[in-house]
């Protein structure tokens, strides 16, 4: 039988069936349990079936479900936007509600441009990036994005926005280390910046800790220092796209204030919603929208389901919770015990090469030999057949890019809900050494 990733009734499904989902725990119609050690997409950020967010669903959803975004508004939107204002550092104090993290990369790669055009300079159109990140999948959003792979079929469509390296020590493209290196993949923004000509770009977007396309690449200390005083210096704003990192998944709300920048504009999905209701924001500073509200007023930009009221309940309920049970405060504990106990395997397991990441996201990178850091052949699937096999020991994990291109390498994240317990995260640690010894014993 065809197997795909579309659904058509009766048709054989690639996936599992999934029942019922409690806590970190998915169920699926076999009765199967699994540990959902990536929370999907890390999406589920506070973990499956929460009741308190099922009554706000239930209680928006009596009240009115949908209004127009150009005709009304909600108190659900304006709560949402007025706790985020709150809740994010410097003067981000406005909310632009979408969809999907990819709706929120692109508006934000719009109002970037449109600032420029409102004070009166047309030519600022371009929005650098690096190789290896990934900020969405509609064009506009793929043109940012450097993942190879996903690129690949569409190249003719795309812009060539991707021009720098990403900060990836441990396979440093200049084979040097930080901070003796002086940030050279950081200064090469500068380098480009220069042969392109700052006249014609408008920002440079980048993921605070990548994601999909590196498994939670860290940077080192000053790295986005640097990378923010050379966007000042030439008049280019900087995004940050906390679509994974945002909400609390690194401990702060936004992962920028591990490295103290403030962005101009910021992108957030995923977390936003933890998985109940599909929305994503752009937050844009004051100092951007102001020649924006003396100018045309709005953004030219929008969706018919822009900040829609069942959506926003739902993200208010989700920043209600994480309040109220203080679990970005918790994040810390989780983090460095979850940290010790993955070194432990890694000295078990010689094909974990690196363990890396923030808070409660944290990428694998596997190699054929921890001291050469060789990649496995892309033959041998390592990644697929590692994920095929957690899932059999009840472990979902997230496959993630590595690689100096990004594509020839092996990576996974691990990013439970953040509601995840110390003994969860024992149970986790013992399902994925469980998946290690029969991966060795079946694959290697
Ligand atoms: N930006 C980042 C950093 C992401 O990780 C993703 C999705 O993985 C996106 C943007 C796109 O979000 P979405 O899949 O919700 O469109």
């Amino acid at each position: 039988m065809t197997q795909t990733n579309l659904i058509k009734p009766m048709l054989e499904t690639l996936y599992p069936v999934i029942d019922y989902g409690k806590g970190v725990y998915l169920y699926d119609k076999t009765g199967k349990e699994y540990l959902d050690a990536s929370s999907g997409a890390i999406t589920a950020n506070i973990g499956h079936g929460v009741e308190e967010i099922i009554e706000a669903m239930h209680e928006q959803a009596k009240r009115v479900s949908f209004v127009y975004r150009s005709q009304f508004t909600s108190e659900a939107a304006e709560n949402l936007a007025k706790k985020i204002a709150e809740l994010s550092i410097g003067d981000l104090n406005w909310s632009f509600f979408v969809n999907s993290g990819s709706e929120a990369t692109e508006t934000a790669m719009k109002i970037a441009i449109q600032y420029w055009q409102e004070k009166g300079i047309y030519t600022k159109n371009k929005v650098l990036s690096r190789w290896m990140s990934y900020h969405g999948i509609t064009l506009g959003a793929l043109s940012m994005s450097g993942h190879t792979g996903r690129r690949a079929r569409f190249i003719p469509l795309l812009e060539d926005f991707p021009v720098i390296h990403p900060p990836y020590c441990y396979r440093c493209p200049y084979n040097r280390e930080a901070p003796e290196c002086g940030y050279v993949c950081a200064q090469e923004l500068d380098t480009v910046i220069k042969r392109i000509g700052a006249e014609q770009i408008a920002a440079f977007i980048a993921e605070p800790i990548i994601g999909a396309s590196g498994g939670a690449i860290t940077p080192p200390k000053d790295y986005y220092k640097v990378i923010k005083e050379i966007c000042d210096k030439n008049n280019i704003l900087f995004i940050a796209d906390e679509v994974m990192t945002g909400f609390g998944r690194t401990g702060p709300m936004l992962a920028c204030e591990h490295w103290d920048i403030e962005p101009d504009i910021v992108a957030l999905g995923k977390g936003m919603g933890a998985g109940y209701a599909p929305i994503a924001a752009a937050l844009v500073s004051d100092r951007i929208m102001e020649p924006i509200l003396q100018g045309s007023k709005v953004v030219m930009s929008g969706h018919t389901l822009s900040a829609n009221p069942q959506s926003c309940a739902v993200s208010l309920a989700v920043l209600e919770y994480l309040d109220k049970n203080e679990i970005m405060k918790e994040i810390d504990e989780k983090s460095t015990y979850i940290f010790q106990r993955l070194k432990v395997l890694q000295k078990m397991f010689p094909f974990i090469g690196d363990i890396r990441g923030k808070g409660l996201m944290i990428g694998l990178e596997f190699v054929e030999n921890q001291a050469n850091k060789t990649p496995f052949p892309r033959s041998f699937l390592f990644t697929q057949k590692l994920i095929g096999q957690a899932e059999k020991c009840g472990l979902i994990l997230y496959p993630a890019g590595a690689g100096i291109d990004g594509v020839n390498g092996d990576a996974i994240l691990i990013a439970p809900p953040l509601t995840i317990t110390i003994p969860e995260i024992d149970e986790l640690v013992k399902r994925l050494h469980e998946t290690f010894q029969l991966f060795t014993a079946n694959n290697l």
